[in-house]
This record gives structure tokens, C-alpha cells and sequence, in this order.
């Protein structure tokens, strides 16, 4: 699918303001793919679609995670995590994008999980890093991803869980065992 038409579609499912981000990760994906040697096309695709689902209504979600067997701790856990896991779903279901590459990285950019891939990774990170998000800290992640695209994962893995704790939330076990895997790798 040619990126025009696929901003066409994502689109009409996104607010301007999420709009505006998701091109911010497409640019910044397509970036790190070609500095990381990742295939520039699926990272693209990805990042176009990563949020797709970012609007659906909870009950609909709760219902797809429900009715696709997605984990059952997903339930246990905040609603911002669902879009990721029930975006994959649709994006192939509704748009027919079938590459499991870049559906894997749709479903793991929120948390993260262990053995991500090179374009899980960027995708992770471009939606860390890129143009419009004010983190705090997160300066320090894009200039890692000049370099090493391990550590910058690692780095916003760990502001990502800093701020969860500061905020009371509880903590998804794949976003634990994404950074444990990540900073044992870059060790
Ligand atoms: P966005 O969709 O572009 O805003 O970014 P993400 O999909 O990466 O993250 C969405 C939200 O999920 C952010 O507010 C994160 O802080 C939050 N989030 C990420 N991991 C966890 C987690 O383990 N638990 C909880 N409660 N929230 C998380
Ligand atoms: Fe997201
Ligand atoms: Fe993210
Ligand atoms: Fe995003």
C-alpha cells in the first residue's frame, strides 16, 4: 500500500492532533529504519497505522480483546494499553494489511515485550522520539538514537516506567519484561 493512501485511511480514524504524531513517527521511523538497516517500507507502514485504533470506544475493545483471545491480563491493566494489541487486529481486519511484521510492531508498541525485533524497536522509539512529544527526558533518548538503537529503547522503557510510578499506576508485566530483556541485552 502507497503511503498516501494509507494516511488516507488512518486518517479518518485519528483526531489532528494524533494525525500530526503519526506523521511525526512516520518520518522518525523511516529515519531510524535506514540508520538501523530496517526495511524502510514496513517501518513506514507501521508507523502510519500504530495508532489506528487509538479512538475505539473501550467497550469495543474490551470485547475484541474478549472475542480474539487477546491475553486476558490486558483486562487487568489501563484501557491505553488496548489500542496497541486490538490496533493489529483491525489494521488487518479493516485496511487488509497482512504482514505480520508490521502487525507485531502495532501490537507491542505500547509495552514492549522480550525479544523485540529491529522494527518493533523503531516504531518503539519513534513514537518515543518523535518531533511533537515533550517528555521529560526526552532529549536524552534522541540523541542515543543517533546511535544505538538498543539503548535508546532502554532509555524510554525506563522514563516510560518512572513516570508510571510517579503517576500510581500499575505497571503491565510485558513492560517490565521488555526493559529487562532490553537492559540485559545492552549491558
Ligand atoms: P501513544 O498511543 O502515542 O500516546 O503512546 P503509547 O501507545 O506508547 O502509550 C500510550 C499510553 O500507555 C502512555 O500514556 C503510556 O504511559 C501508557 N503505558 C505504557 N505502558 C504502560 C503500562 O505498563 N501500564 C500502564 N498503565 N500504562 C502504560
Ligand atoms: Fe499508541
Ligand atoms: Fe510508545
Ligand atoms: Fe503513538
Amino acid at each position: 500500500m502507497d503511503r498516501d493512501k494509507a494516511l488516507r485511511i488512518v486518517k479518518k480514524q485519528l483526531t489532528e492532533k494524533r494525525y500530526v504524531h503519526t506523521i511525526g513517527v512516520m518520518e522518525t521511523a523511516i529515519e531510524l529504519a535506514d540508520r538501523f538497516h530496517v526495511d524502510r517500507d514496513k517501518a513506514e507502514l507501521a508507523a502510519i497505522f500504530h495508532d489506528y485504533a487509538k479512538f475505539r470506544n473501550k467497550e469495543e475493545m474490551r470485547q475484541c480483546i474478549i472475542d480474539q483471545k487477546m491475553p486476558h491480563d490486558l483486562l487487568l491493566h489501563h484501557e491505553e494499553l488496548w489500542h496497541a494489541p486490538v490496533g493489529a487486529y483491525l489494521v488487518k481486519k479493516e485496511v487488509g494489511i497482512s504482514d505480520e511484521e508490521i502487525l507485531e510492531a502495532i501490537r507491542c508498541h505500547t509495552s514492549g515485550k522480550i525479544n523485540m525485533s529491529q522494527l518493533d524497536k523503531v516504531i518503539y522509539v519513534a513514537d518515543y522520539i518523535e518531533p511533537n512529544r515533550d517528555f521529560p527526558g526526552v532529549e536524552v533518548v534522541r540523541d542515543s538514537a543517533k546511535t544505538s538503537l538498543d539503548i535508546a529503547v532502554v532509555q524510554a522503557m525506563k522514563n516510560t516506567i518512572l513516570f508510571l510510578l510517579t503517576r500510581n499506576q500499575p505497571i503491565y508485566p510485558n513492560t517490565f519484561h521488555a526493559y529487562n530483556d532490553m537492559m540485559m541485552k545492552v549491558k
